[in-house]
């Protein structure tokens, strides 16, 4: 009689590549997932900022570098729909650009610590640029910034400023988009002028600008629009090479609007 030998089960090896299969399902359906919930956790800082990514087409500049660093809520506001004496405030969009004077680090940092004194110190831009390009987002884009206080913007028909508070003079803030570029090392002083800004700077901020879509004639600087003769920020700004970029980077149909 022939010794048959017992064949050897084969349901724990099909059972083993199952249960492979299984974990490598799952693994791909847990990366699937991940991307998703990544990319929706992206679309909706974009639009918590008030970006919308969909432009992101209209601004042929690649996307800087960014990080997001909130500034305290006391340091920002509602944008208001009336002034004090209830008449509308309907200002387009200005850009108004800043220098920091001292390093972005030490902004950020003013801004994140709470202020709650009444007595005007609350200060914020929406964005800083630093100086290798990178953008720190501190206010969102809904929200009034207080980068100008006691400031007008001389626009073809005539002054604008939005009073918000009786106890303060009127400002830009209202209708604002605060950029601050951060001051190079030797410019932290109160000189007239100092070595200038990086290219990476001035490029972010032509992204950035971009994406606002205000027209190049509202466009301004902190001391254009101070009333306090105080502000010279910012310093050393190459105005043309700015302006070159940022027409040179937008599509046509928002050049023939500025
Ligand atoms: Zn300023």
């Amino acid at each position: 009689m022939q010794n048959i030998k017992p064949m050897r089960p084969i349901s724990p090896f099909l059972s083993q590549l199952q249960s492979q299969f299984l974990r490598q399902l799952q693994f791909q359906t847990q990366r699937t997932l991940g991307a998703i919930a990544l990319a929706c956790a992206t679309c909706a800082l974009l639009l918590w900022l008030g970006i919308n990514p969909h432009r992101a087409g209209a601004n042929p500049l690649p996307q800087p570098p960014h990080i997001v660093a909130w500034a305290s809520p006391t340091h920002y506001a509602e944008r208001v729909k009336q002034d004090i004496y209830g008449a509308p405030a309907r200002n387009p969009f200005i850009v108004v650009i800043h220098e920091t004077v001292g390093s972005a680090r030490s902004a950020v940092h003013l801004f994140q610590a709470p202020d709650y004194t009444k007595n005007g110190n609350q200060v914020s831009y929406h964005a800083l640029i630093r100086l290798d390009g990178t953008i720190i987002y501190t206010v969102p884009f809904q929200y009034r910034a207080f980068g100008a206080a006691n400031s007008v913007f001389m626009g073809i028909n005539g002054p604008e400023s939005v009073q918000t508070n009786p106890q303060v003079p009127g400002s830009v803030n209202n209708f604002a988009y605060h950029f601050s570029l951060e001051t190079p090392p030797d410019g932290r002083n109160n000189a007239d002028t100092h070595s200038g800004y990086t290219v990476a700077q001035y490029r972010s901020l032509a992204w950035l600008v971009g994406f606002t879509q205000v027209p190049q004639s509202r466009i301004t600087y902190h001391k254009t629009v101070d009333r306090t003769h105080s502000r010279k920020d910012p310093r050393s700004f190459d105005q043309s090479y700015f302006f070159n970029l940022l027409s040179s980077n937008r599509p046509s149909r928002f050049s023939t609007r500025s």
